[in-house]
């Protein structure tokens, strides 16, 4: 290290790296698929292309509060308008929340935020980042969240909870009776963000819908996408739900202009033709049945998934599976030591990796 370099905080070596899933390799004969990343596979709507093919205005800022793309959730979701906050995915949302509610306080005290892990990747690097002391909760050993040891986890120093529904990388959802006890357990002043990445693909009847706790709640803020169930991965457009008492404070420092005229052109198009957004997800969760059943079927247990992907706890064969898979031309999410994130694709691709499945000589225990 040269002593007159410029450094960067140190606090950022220690949080890990964001590992974005990777396309295959590709394998002579063979058509690849990405499983890697719990995109939708497929290409977006003929109405979503056609919003955002040739558009003229691309010198110009987009609109900074994304006004139109807002009253359109406002009715869509039955909330205000002003009540939505849009950011660059998700993720920007939930970024956006994070430096405005935790960091490190003019005393040098952290800010505490929990959550459940392993969870979304990131969750440690965005509340790192903030300044923040990630509080990080064991996961059940089925996967859930173990929301009694989240709410023991809770004390003066924290300012948010962060529960992921269905849980990324395992899949179960919390239900509305444990989400609704502990939002009453913790205190009013922590917020409980509920990231709902994968909402549209739950079909079970007991899990929670976010809004209703936020409707119910005022310290609960609901995240959701266009990036999975609406295909729009690529565009960056994605939002929180939450009361004015929060709302007002998220928008001091949102980033200006991060979701682009066409990324809000293209939400706008694929809500106005939901109808069909939610066949194709219908579609989706069809083929999910069909790989848990598959992967039931050759004795493979896994956590229960309400989202568009399985999870395989493979521990210490997590590597060798994703490399034996990449031989057969499929990418899939490895946690080192841990297990295997594998999302839901193409009907295709699904069958190759039910096959993989079959011949892998080292199935979870
Ligand atoms: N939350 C969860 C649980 C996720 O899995 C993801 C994407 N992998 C995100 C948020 C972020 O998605 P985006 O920023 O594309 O909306």
């Amino acid at each position: 290290q040269q002593a007159h370099a410029v450094q960067p905080r140190p606090v950022l070596s220690r949080l890990p790296k964001y590992a974005a899933g990777k396309p295959p390799a590709p394998i002579e004969g063979l058509i690849s698929y990405k499983l890697s990343s719990n995109e939708n596979p497929l290409p977006p709507l003929p109405a979503v292309l056609d919003a955002v093919r040739g558009r003229e205005d691309l010198f110009r800022y987009p609109d900074p509060l994304s006004t139109r793309l807002r009253v359109a959730l406002g009715r869509y979701l039955d909330v205000p308008a002003d009540d939505v906050v849009t950011g660059a995915g998700s993720l920007g949302a939930l970024t956006q929340i994070l430096n405005t509610f935790a960091g490190q306080n003019e005393d040098g005290v952290q800010d505490e935020v929990v959550y459940a892990w392993r969870s979304f990747e990131a969750y440690p690097i965005v509340v790192g980042t903030a300044g923040a002391r990630a509080v990080e909760v064991p996961l059940l050993a089925d996967g859930r969240h173990d929301l009694a040891a989240m709410a023991a986890a809770v004390n003066e120093r924290t300012t948010i909870v962060v529960l992921c529904t269905p849980n990324n990388p395992t899949g179960p959802v919390l239900t509305t009776a444990e989400v609704e006890e502990f939002v009453q357990s913790v205190p009013a002043n922590v917020m409980v963000v509920i990231d709902e990445a994968y909402t549209e693909f739950i079909r079970d009847d007991d899990a929670v819908n976010g809004l209703e706790m936020y409707r119910k709640y005022p310290n609960v803020v609901v995240l959701r996408t266009f990036s999975k169930a609406h295909g729009l991965a690529n565009l960056r457009v994605g939002y929180s739900v939450s009361r004015p008492e929060i709302t007002q404070h998220l928008r001091v420092i949102a980033t200006p202009f991060a979701v682009s005229t066409v990324a809000e052109e293209a939400a706008l198009a694929s809500l106005e033709h939901v109808d069909d957004v939610l066949v194709r997800v219908d579609s989706l969760v069809a083929e999910r049945e069909r790989v848990v059943a598959g992967l039931q079927e050759l004795g493979w247990e896994i956590p229960t998934t309400q989202a568009n992907f399985v999870w395989l706890n493979l521990r210490e064969h997590a590597v060798g599976f994703a490399e034996y898979a990449g031989r057969h031309a499929l990418s899939v999410r490895a946690f080192a030591g841990e297990g295997v994130r594998v999302s839901i694709g193409e009907v295709e691709a699904n069958t190759r990796f039910l096959e993989i499945c079959r011949n892998y000589p080292n199935p979870p225990r």
